[in-house]
């Protein structure tokens, strides 16, 4: 059955929510049935793959798309099906001696989803990796093969957070095989430092889990705490106002202008926020907010809300939301 009725909506805040339909894509002649059932029934529609990156409704009046295809190929290049889980995908390229993935180690969540975007961690982003993309493009029922290059990659962007239309169907990553990691971000060097691990001598699954005890110790597990990782991206801004966050980290995006740490802004504030019942921020890492897998989609868009107007009263600054809101 491609179709049911009445679908729950899982997602890692735990929000009560559920779609008026659920399509489930198997293969490329379930992407043209889809492309008819929408025409058809004529109401909006969304695809989810882990639904760690979404805030979702009580209710979407609408059709929620689910990719099933995790095949793992691994030629001339590594192709991998959308909804194969991400670090799954990060163990078996450990395994295989495929280098490049080993720091984005345990962020959560399915391969379709990761370009759409960009996910980035410890100094590196998905589109280092990314050959091209498999894609359904439901506004002309036709398959497209996006190159990397023309992906529009981004801190935290991509063409895909732009068209809503392209489904992605399977990921094409170079295959380096290589042996060369990317150990120059602070908190990467301050552990290999702290704990007198030789550099030069770091194997594959060691990179792998030094990146799991940074993770672990900074983030939530959504399967014990619902949350969706950061909630608000790193603001940017010109280097002009650079001195009036002189107690505050920075990291240089152009000669012109530079990313702040939206968590330390937050937690800065953090004192003057109204509680809720159901939600509040993580105590380890103020970007972070969680709930008690009681809160509804109106509790945590009202915590986002109190949360940007205080950082915009205190500094100027308009922070963006990172996952997806489901409207
Ligand atoms: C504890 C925690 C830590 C995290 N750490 C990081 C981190 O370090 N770095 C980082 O970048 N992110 C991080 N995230 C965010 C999240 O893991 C990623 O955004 C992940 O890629 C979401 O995958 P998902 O399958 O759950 O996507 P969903 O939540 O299901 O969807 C997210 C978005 O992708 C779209 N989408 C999903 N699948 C497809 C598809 N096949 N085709 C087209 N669009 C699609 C959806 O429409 C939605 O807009 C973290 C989240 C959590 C909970």
């Amino acid at each position: 059955m491609k179709i049911n009725k009445d679908h729950q909506i899982i997602n890692s805040l735990r929000i009560s929510s559920h779609s008026k339909y659920n399509f489930l894509i198997e293969n490329n002649n379930d992407c043209h049935e889809l492309y008819d059932f929408i025409r058809l029934k004529r109401l909006p529609y969304i695809v989810i793959g882990e639904g760690t990156n979404i805030v979702a409704p009580e209710y979407f009046n609408g059709i929620v798309i689910q990719i099933s295809l995790n095949n793992i190929n691994n030629d001339k290049h590594l192709n991998v099906g959308a909804s194969a889980n991400w670090n799954e995908l990060v163990e078996y390229t450990i395994k295989k001696n495929i280098y490049g993935f080993e720091n984005l180690s345990l962020i959560p969540g399915s391969v379709g989803a990761a370009p759409v975007q960009n996910i980035g961690a410890y100094g590196v982003e998905i589109s280092s990796l990314i050959k091209s993309v498999e894609c359904f493009d439901l506004s002309n029922n036709s398959f497209i093969t996006i190159n990397g290059s023309d992906c529009n990659f981004k801190y935290r962007h991509s063409c895909f957070k732009d068209n809503p239309d392209l489904l992605i169907l399977s990921v094409n990553f170079f295959n380096n095989l290589k042996k060369e990691f990317n150990l120059n971000y602070d908190s990467i060097t301050s552990y290999i430092n702290e704990n007198n691990i030789d550099f030069n001598n770091l194997e594959h699954n060691e990179v792998a889990e030094i990146i799991n005890t940074i993770r672990s110790s900074k983030l939530p597990d959504p399967n014990n705490i619902p949350n969706v990782g950061s909630f608000f991206k790193n603001p940017i801004i010109d280097n002009s106002r650079l001195s009036e966050f002189n107690n505050f980290i920075s990291w240089p995006v152009t000669d012109n202008s530079s990313k702040l740490s939206a968590g330390q802004l937050i937690g800065s504030i953090k004192h003057l926020l109204p509680s809720y019942e159901n939600v509040d921020l993580y105590e380890h890492h103020s970007l972070v907010m969680i709930t008690n897998s009681k809160a509804s989609y109106e509790e945590v868009l009202d915590f986002k809300n109190s949360i940007s107007k205080t950082i915009f009263n205190n500094y100027s600054i308009h922070l963006d939301v990172e996952p997806t809101i489901i409207t």
